[in-house]
């Protein structure tokens, strides 16, 4: 990834490019908000909310006759009848299957809405699920219109690999073995196709966050990203972009580890390490304060604990509102 312009980085788009009426809302939503929906690989939709920071998503629509299939869901209940009317549009039925790349509640608040046949996820979502995160607690973001969010569990798990055939293509949904942005990690992988839906182990243009995860995890994940052959990548936030958008990330979480390694050396706490830090480039990426959380993450790492491991996530966020003065901003 190119930070020196500051700007997300554009993949070839194919197929069309259509803003959804949600995304031309008025007020402060109209330019950070925008929905549009991109079709990365012959026949494989990307639904795509700028400007992919806090709760704003992407998602993927692959239509097929006799089952279609979601990746995740959006965050809201508005967004998620969005990605509906996009979806039928396309021509998806009533029978429909689901992949969720992660648990967190922009990608899965909208599955009770879609209402799928079944949801497929990584065998670590099920517990993250349970934890009772879907709807963040009142004055960590500024307001969202939630809407009615039940939480729809997976029915299907899988440890490393699971492939489906949809149509005549085969997809591989896959795990790395360890923990990276949150426990289950699962991307969306279409060997022939080389698309990868990456979830949440990439953002293109907003901060990776590794609180719920592991930054030494998300590194090693890295190498196995790496592997595949892919052209297109859909990240969890941002626009579609290619492989080197991995590059960023990694450049990124060596940062963070080595600010880590420093602020436990110098006794100093997460925050106080953030708020002397000159982030430099990577202040160009928006949701600067998840600097704080990925630092409670890797101190903890750094100090013992096991990857992934629990650590005290309420004060890690106490300490972001901190970091950012107030709540964070949110536009879902
Ligand atoms: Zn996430």
């Amino acid at each position: 990834m190119s930070l020196s312009d500051g700007s997300q980085q554009r993949a070839p788009a194919m197929g069309h490019d259509r803003v959804s009426p949600l995304g031309q809302e008025p007020e402060h939503r109209t330019v950070s908000a925008m929905i549009h929906v991109e079709e990365v690989g012959d026949g494989i939709f990307a639904f795509i909310q700028r400007d992919g920071s806090w709760y704003l998503n992407n998602a993927g629509i692959i239509p097929e006759r006799k089952l279609s299939y979601f990746v995740d869901s959006a965050a809201t209940v508005n967004r998620t009848k969005v990605i509906i009317e996009e979806a039928r549009r396309l021509g998806v039925g009533d029978r429909v299957g689901m992949i969720a790349t992660h648990h967190h509640g922009d990608h899965t608040n909208g599955n009770a809405t879609i209402d799928p046949t079944f949801i497929v996820a990584h065998a670590s979502v099920p517990a993250e699920m349970a934890q009772g995160f879907a709807v963040p607690p009142p004055g960590l973001f500024n307001d969202v219109d939630w809407g009615e969010i039940v939480v729809r569990q997976p029915d299907v798990v899988f440890e490393r690999e699971l492939d489906l055939q949809i149509g005549e293509r085969l997809v591989r949904v896959l795990h790395f073995g360890r923990p990276a942005h949150t426990l289950g990690d699962a991307v969306v992988y279409f060997p022939q196709d080389h698309v990868l839906f990456a979830g949440d182990l990439a953002f293109n243009g907003g901060t990776p966050f590794a609180l719920m995860g592991s930054v030494q995890g998300w590194l090693d994940t890295l190498v196995a990203l790496r592997a595949l052959e892919v052209t297109v990548v859909v990240p969890g936030h941002g626009d579609p972009c290619g492989m080197d958008v991995f590059d960023g990330i990694e450049r990124y979480l060596r940062f963070v580890l080595e600010l880590a390694g420093n602020a436990l050396r110098e006794g100093v706490s997460p925050l106080e390490a953030a708020v002397n830090t000159d982030l430099g480039d990577f202040a160009q990426w928006h949701d600067s304060e998840r600097i704080v959380g990925n630092l409670h993450r890797a101190m903890a790492e750094l100090s013992g604990a096991s990857p992934g491991s629990p650590i005290n996530i309420q004060t890690a966020f106490v300490d972001m509102l901190k970091y950012n003065g107030g709540p964070l901003r949110c536009f879902a």
